[in-house]
């Protein structure tokens, strides 16, 4: 059987020992962790959801290695509908989580993987190919978690990579090569999940050059290898995880993402785990690939969280009793407008996804990044209009400890009823409503939406060079009757 319970994947992170810090210290046992919890209950969930019978056909799916019923998010696309299940799922998890779900990267990574060192093997005679197929069907196997590394450091953009103005490590390369490997040094940032992951797979960040071999690196690694740390990042509002009557401030006590700055420091990469060493030419075509697999999943997975969002508004709005007004229903119809326009995005690449060289599908890299374009923008106006609706309150109210207190609990109670609500019910909206838009959540919904697979700038890039304009001009011409 390649499905793990959810209790068996916290005993297999359980088993590992992992070097994670958070505020300075080290986190003696990551699995009772307050704040490791709620991210690592997201990735149970995709655990959980595949034993359902409701969800089966969406988070499993049959793996064509091995004919076992695996986990969707390991899978590698054979076709369009596994591309449209894809996003389907991602949304389904969104809606479910109202956060980053963190299990993606290596769906979006290892469908890149696949196609790109197949590609790498033909024009090199290597064998990262097979490499990266016993990796995931390992993977499949054994139901793994797998992060994805991509960003670096980078310091001073201006530098030259590998140049003599700055620290080499600030892009993560290979400082020994060996007989049997090589030594990696460096760092990468933004780690969604890690922290409860098995095993993290590791990409240059952009195009390399000839003459810049040292980081044109990919590998997979465990995370309990030696020379790995992880230190997770601030989220504002994220010590309300660790107090102790703080259920309703939360807004979601429940799930939560989580990243971390993971260091590399001299780390061995056996021969076996390699999949690009040196081979400057693909590292741009497999982080093009990752990127647009990437993009196109933000049309499912933000989507999802937009669902709540919007469906935080419509509830607040009814404990406020703004419900009827009909600026408030106009608000709501913009939100899911611009929701649904993300969906429609992620869900059109999917449909004119192609078929590569390995004979996996790759999503519409002009769609996709379309998508992802459309997800820097959108979620900023949908929590915008979501705060409009919810009211300064949301930011403002008392505490789940002053609502539980003896002596001022009843003024809270009084002052913080709403229409055929109480005061608990009412601040547990307005507490969602803060997360999402304020709070751990909006690492996911907001500042994810501009940044994660690629700032803004990276998705015009790639509409420049996917957008046809030459064709278009000569469509142009044609109506216009201009001759040749
Ligand atoms: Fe998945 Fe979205 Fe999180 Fe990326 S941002 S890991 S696509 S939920
Ligand atoms: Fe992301």
């Amino acid at each position: 059987m390649a499905l793990m319970t959810s209790k068996e994947y916290i005993e297999s992170l359980a088993r590992m020992k992992r070097n994670i810090y958070f505020q300075g210290k080290k986190i003696e046992n990551p699995i009772n962790h307050p704040l490791l919890i709620p991210s690592r209950k997201c990735l149970e969930e995709t655990y959980d959801m595949a034993f359902m019978p409701e969800y089966e056909d969406l988070i499993t799916t049959t793996s064509q290695f091995t004919g076992h019923k695996i986990n969707r998010f390991n899978h590698i696309h054979r076709d369009r509908d596994d591309l449209i299940k894809k996003v389907k799922m991602q949304r389904l998890m969104g809606q479910r989580t109202g956060s980053c779900f963190q299990r993606c990267v290596i769906m979006d990574m290892a469908n890149a993987f696949y196609s790109t060192t197949y590609e790498i093997d033909k024009k090199y005679g290597t064998h990262y190919f097979d490499a990266f197929k016993n990796f995931i069907i390992k993977c499949q196997e054994e139901d793994l978690i797998v992060a994805g590394a991509l960003t670096d450091p980078k310091g001073d953009r201006s530098a030259v990579i590998g140049g003599e103005e700055q620290d080499k490590d600030l892009y993560l390369h290979v400082v020994e090569r060996r007989e049997d490997g090589v030594i990696v040094n460096g760092a990468k940032c933004h780690l969604t999940g890690i922290t409860n992951a098995h095993e993290v797979v590791v990409l240059p960040t952009q195009a390399m050059r000839p003459g810049q071999e040292d980081y044109a690196v990919a590998f997979h690694i465990p995370l309990d290898a030696e020379g790995i740390t992880m230190i997770i990042g601030r989220q504002s509002c994220d010590t309300r995880k660790m107090e102790d009557i703080a259920d309703i401030d939360l807004g979601n006590a429940k799930y939560g993402g989580i990243e971390a700055l993971t260091i590399f420091d001299n780390v061995f990469v056996p021969n076996e785990n390699l999949f690009l060493n040196g081979e400057t030419d693909f590292a741009g075509m497999l982080v093009e690939r990752f990127a647009g697999y990437h993009r196109n999943s933000y049309g499912g997975c933000k989507a999802g969280v937009g669902d709540v969002a919007i469906g935080a508004a419509s509830l607040i709005a009814q404990y406020n009793g703004t419900e009827n007004a009909s600026h408030v229903k106009d608000k709501l119809v913009e939100m899911t407008q611009l929701n649904e326009q993300l969906y429609c995005a992620g869900i059109a690449s999917s449909c004119e996804g192609w078929e590569t060289k390995a004979g996996n599908y790759m999503v519409d890299l002009l769609l996709a990044n379309v998508c992802k374009l459309n997800v820097t923008r959108y979620p900023y106006e949908i929590v915008r209009l979501l705060e409009d609706i919810a009211g300064g309150i949301m930011v403002t109210a008392p505490s789940e400890a002053d609502l539980r207190s003896p002596e001022i609990g009843h003024y809270v109670e009084k002052y913080l009823t709403g229409h055929e609500a109480d005061a608990e019910t009412r601040l547990r909206a307005l507490r969602l409503c803060e997360n999402l838009a304020l709070g751990t959540a909006a690492v996911g919904y907001r500042t994810e939406s501009m940044h994660g697979a690629g700032s803004p700038q990276a998705q015009k890039i790639m509409i420049t060079r996917q957008g046809e304009f030459n064709r278009k001009k000569d469509l142009a011409k044609h109506i216009a009757g201009i001759a040749e």
